[in-house]
């Protein structure tokens, strides 16, 4: 079994991924062109914002925004603890200080309570100018929007979403990517939108910021690429990649989305009724008014529960399982010595040693996912 199936993926979708490889191939056409363009506009027709702009990563996409609103020295930016490294990563990289908080247990996503209380913290301590919150859409979820944006509107902090895993989620009617004021994707293969490279966009109704990130994405260009009025960096989305991207977009919106969200169903409805909660399993929860994108079915595992031989045991049967994440950001080595080392998370801290990721993708059946169950559920 994969854990993301993406050679099924290419096998039902083939003949059009190909024809818009080699329609690249044939104009020759490699950077920039309408691939590119229509794309972007489709994405932002799709999230709903006004623009939208690609880029060469998920991580660049965050670092754009960063540099659109001038973060650097003496900023401060709030980070979820339970996170991909580059949420944290992009801050420090632009010489801001990431301020790490606790998420919520059910959730994974930041906890708006924890998030006030670090936000008044660090204005009393009055070290740091602070800028900003980021909140990732985590395993496919999209963030507390309400809970954060109220709070992000009290302090006078920016929002930036980080929906490199939310991609097609929703929350009350809206689409994950819309919820920032800056909000980022990315297309690295294993997301829920996914290319066959690197890629990522960044989407929102701000003109001004919209021309500075697609300034800062091609040297800092101002009236062409060869008048640069700022330094920036290369960042584009391949054109070969834009156009695939538009193939596996149609299959996404078309049926993925929906089906994605029925394997994921399907799990939490076999793993109930085979006991898995009284066993002391934590199955992922979607709130009211929430949908998700699934980029990963997270469980937790009974407290006590080997989780490297239940893993290997698993790996035995053919079954691939990941840890998303085996570390609190604010323990990463990278972060040693510094402020943002300095962290109050237990929730992270606790389940960073009890999350487990089982295998889905939209093309998984509900054979491969009672195979799944009964392996897991049999080793608790
Ligand atoms: C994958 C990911 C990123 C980075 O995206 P890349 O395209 O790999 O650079 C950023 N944040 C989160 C939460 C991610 O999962």
């Amino acid at each position: 079994m994969e854990f993301r199936d993406l050679k099924k993926q290419y096998q039902v979708l083939k003949s059009d991924i190909d024809a818009a490889v080699q329609g690249c191939c044939t104009n020759a056409q490699f950077i920039g062109g309408a691939p590119v363009k229509e794309l972007e506009k489709a994405l932002a027709e799709y999230v709903g914002v006004k623009h939208c702009i690609t880029c060469a990563n998920g991580t660049d996409a965050l670092s754009l925004a960063a540099m659109a609103w001038g973060i650097g020295e003496g900023d401060a930016v709030f980070v979820p603890d339970f996170t991909y490294f580059a949420s944290g990563e992009i801050v420090s990289f632009e010489g801001a200080t990431p301020i790490f908080v606790d998420v919520c247990k059910d959730t994974y996503n930041i906890d708006p309570e924890k998030l006030e209380k670090a936000i008044i913290k660090a204005k009393n301590e009055g070290k740091y100018k602070l800028k900003a919150v980021v909140a990732v859409d985590l395993f496919g979820l999209p963030a507390d929007f309400d809970a954060i944006k109220a709070i992000c509107k009290k302090y006078d902090l920016l929002l930036l979403e980080d929906g490199a895993q939310g991609f097609g989620g929703r929350y009350k009617g809206k689409t994950a990517c819309s919820f920032g004021d800056i909000s980022t994707t990315s297309f690295f293969p294993a997301k829920p939108l996914g290319c066959y490279g690197d890629g990522g966009a960044v989407f929102t109704d701000n003109d001004e910021w919209a021309d500075l990130i697609r300034s800062y994405a091609v040297h800092g260009k101002g009236s062409s690429k060869y008048d640069n009025v700022r330094v920036g960096v290369n960042s584009r989305l391949d054109t070969i990649q834009a156009a695939l991207l538009s193939v596996k977009f149609d299959a996404f919106k078309n049926y993925e989305l929906e089906d994605i969200n029925k394997a994921a169903a399907k799990y939490t409805e076999l793993f109930t009724a085979a006991g898995a909660q009284q066993k002391g399993l934590v199955l992922p929860t979607v709130k009211d008014g929430f949908y998700s994108s699934w980029a990963q079915y997270t469980v937790q595992l009974p407290e006590g529960a080997d989780r490297d031989k239940i893993q290997s045991e698993m790996k035995a049967q053919g079954i691939p399982t990941m840890i998303y994440y085996i570390k609190p950001m604010h323990c990463q080595g990278a972060f040693a010595g510094t402020d943002s080392a300095v962290a109050d998370c237990d929730v992270t801290d606790n389940i960073c040693g009890s999350v487990l990721s089982l295998p889905l993708d939209p093309y998984k059946s509900d054979e491969d996912i009672k195979l799944v169950v009964d392996s897991l559920i049999k080793l608790i």
